[in-house]
């Protein structure tokens, strides 16, 4: 297996002549072009992740994340990326019964969000706790366990994965989205949540927690406090416009589905497919781009790759692999 078409061996010597060892272990390369050497990276098919078979739909996104082990770098993430992570700690919090409200504002901070995200997600917090979201979500919290690691053997592949929430006889799953409808439509979540009724035999159910990033613009001459009490009005208004599948008597919401809906049989072969065909194009170096994927569900983090044809080290870095 050939990766690099720049590699060049000095008389005697295993090492490529461009490769520079840096203080940390990582190798990088002196080539204008490159700055991590591809050809000492530890390529391992035999254990997928959630996220590398669902990388997989774009050949050039696996490259990038699980080849190349880029990530982008937390300031450059999309405002949309950063408040789901946002999101996803704030409900968290409130199922471990962790919440504090200036962790939002730290994270809005950190994350350098624009003033009228931030608006919004301090409005659909105070929603919740009017509609009686978050009371809701605490039911059943003594037996939750949050980031849920699974991993089992499936096809002779190691799959690994983690789950939001995990309770004894289902789990759940948070996501804040524009398009709440992607992910309440089993279609687009047939393989992570089938894969997980695979790993965890005891799981009878998953709620997808969808809830609807408020849509609305900040006007010119509005502050951003009425910004934020004009959306909390309309999320209360019509609530289950932005908490999909609520019930407005318990404040519970989510899209069920059940473990006999899904087919194990075709998961098992998806995995075995996915499995052959990265060995293969990594041992062909065939690597492409699908542009359909660019922007779904959302902008893809790579995507200034995509445009520019540069990788910047200001934008990138060596992700950590996390065993
Ligand atoms: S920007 Fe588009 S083509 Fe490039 S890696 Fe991402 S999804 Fe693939």
């Amino acid at each position: 297996m050939k990766l690099c078409k720049n590699k060049t061996l000095k008389h005697g010597k295993d090492q490529c002549i461009h490769n520079i060892k840096a203080n940390d272990g990582t190798c990088l390369c002196s080539l204008g072009a490159e700055f991590l050497c591809l050809e000492n990276k530890n390529i391992e098919v035999h254990r997928l992740s959630m996220s590398a078979i669902a990388s997989w739909n774009c050949k050039m996104k696996y490259y990038y994340k699980y080849i190349r082990k880029l990530s982008i770098r937390d300031e450059y993430k999309s405002p949309a990326l950063k408040a789901g992570i946002i999101w996803d700690n704030y409900c968290e919090d409130v199922v471990k019964g962790t919440v504090d409200y200036n962790k939002l504002t730290i994270a809005c901070e950190k994350y350098n969000i624009p003033k009228a995200i931030h608006g919004k997600l301090s409005a659909l917090v105070r929603a919740c706790i009017e509609l009686g979201v978050d009371s809701a979500m605490t039911i059943n919290n003594k037996e939750v366990v949050t980031q849920s690691k699974c991993s089992g053997e499936i096809d002779g592949y190691e799959i690994v994965g983690v789950l939001d929430r995990k309770y004894d006889e289902y789990f759940v799953e948070t996501k804040l989205s524009s398009r709440p409808s992607y992910y309440s439509e089993k279609q687009n979540i047939y393989n992570q949540v089938g894969i997980y009724f695979m790993l965890n035999p005891e799981l009878e159910k998953v709620i997808m927690e969808v809830t609807k990033m408020p849509a609305q613009k900040i006007t010119q001459d509005e502050s951003v406090e009425e910004f934020e009490d004009r959306v909390c009005a309309d999320i209360i208004k019509r609530p289950s416009f932005y908490f999909i599948g609520i019930d407005r008597a318990s404040g519970s919401f989510g899209t069920t589905f059940y473990r006999q809906e899904f087919n194990y049989d075709w998961l098992r072969q998806m995995i075995h497919k996915v499995g052959l065909d990265i060995r293969h194009t990594i041992d062909n170096d065939l690597w492409y781009p699908n542009h359909a994927m660019c922007m779904n569900p959302f902008m893809c983090d790579f995507f200034d790759i995509h445009k520019t044809g540069g990788i910047s080290d200001l934008i990138f870095k060596e992700r950590d692999i996390k065993k």
